[in-house]
């Protein structure tokens, strides 16, 4: 479908109540999953999103629905859950003061080891990194890494996505040598620094639960055994330390939604819940360790449309 025809018809049919309607016939926990807000998604977009949300359905706590799943009991119908990964800054200047407004709770997964260092998630470094390079500069680097010529910054990152963990470690180290003369600006430090311990020490702990993302967001499938038990035990450790999580609200996010047996093994031994980004609602029998989600961005109507159609 043409994707403007696609926005029209979706927002038609959002004004037209049809598809919040829709959605009234099929029964599940709706977990959204939002990254950064700020460039092209604004917290004014955020709040019509939020506002509109509530009017039509209770937003509850992860833990709430965590628990229910864990013993079995029946889930809300139509229950609203708020996630938001990565540990962005941005969550906290321009989401949260949403979410106090309409007092809507929500679960933040950071990356304890990238705070401590001040780094960024490697997606969105490479990624900006990688658009300071010319096409010819790009196919170089690509071929010098994988041995093969990928064209774009999307092939570039999926083939560092498929590479053991020390492979994309020593990728993410050619790309910072190849991008040497890259830049930060004060759009990207709004876009993709993280928010500091001090930050997400101040925030209302009754509202926002801070969930666990791995210490440094590796694809977990790709770690050897010790590597991975350190990424999510480690992770547990540093945030329980720090006060942030508690034995009972453990939660984990799997980075990428990376997730396989061994992975949901070891996720089990250290977290008393998962979520995953496999699209779908949450019903009574999903799986407690690998919970589906509905991507969400700025636009009401393709938020709207997914609660109805969570793959779309
Ligand atoms: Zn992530």
């Amino acid at each position: 479908m043409a994707s403007s025809f696609k926005q029209t018809l979706r927002r038609w049919a959002l004004d037209a109540g049809i598809t919040s309607l829709a959605s009234r016939r099929i029964k599940g926990v709706r977990m959204l999953m939002h990254h950064g807000v700020g460039e092209g998604y604004d917290a004014a977009a955020l709040d019509k999103q939020i506002a509109w949300l509530k009017a039509r359905h209770p937003i509850m706590a992860f833990h709430e629905v965590a628990t229910s799943l864990r013993q079995g009991r029946s889930l809300p119908d139509f229950a609203i859950v708020l996630t938001f990964d990565d540990g962005l800054r941005n969550n906290l200047t321009e989401a949260y003061p949403v979410l106090l407004k309409h007092q809507a709770p929500a679960t933040f997964f950071v990356c304890p080891a990238l705070i401590d260092a001040g780094q960024w998630i490697w997606t969105y470094e490479v990624r900006e990194r990688l658009k300071s390079l010319s096409q010819e500069q790009l196919r170089a680097l690509a071929t010098r890494c994988s041995g093969k010529a990928c064209d774009t910054l999307d092939a570039f990152v999926s083939w560092m996505k498929k590479q053991p963990n020390a492979g994309r470690l020593e990728a993410l180290e050619a790309v910072r040598s190849a991008t040497s003369s890259f830049e930060i600006t004060e759009t990207h430090r709004r876009e993709y620094d993280l928010a500091s311990w001090d930050e997400l020490a101040a925030l209302d702990n009754r509202l926002i639960t801070i969930g666990s993302h791995t210490l440094s967001h590796p694809i977990l499938s790709s770690l050897a055994g010790g590597e991975l038990d350190n990424e999510l035990k480690g992770s547990k450790q540093a945030l329980l330390a720090k006060g942030l999580m508690t034995e009972d609200k453990a939660f984990l996010c799997y980075p990428d939604g990376n997730h396989d047996k061994r992975v949901l093994a070891c996720a089990e031994r250290h977290y008393s819940a998962a979520c995953s980004t496999r699209k779908g609602l949450i019903a009574s029998t999903s799986p407690v360790f690998a919970m589906p989600r509905i991507g969400a961005n700025s636009a009401l109507e393709d938020v709207a449309w997914r609660l109805w159609r969570p793959a779309a």
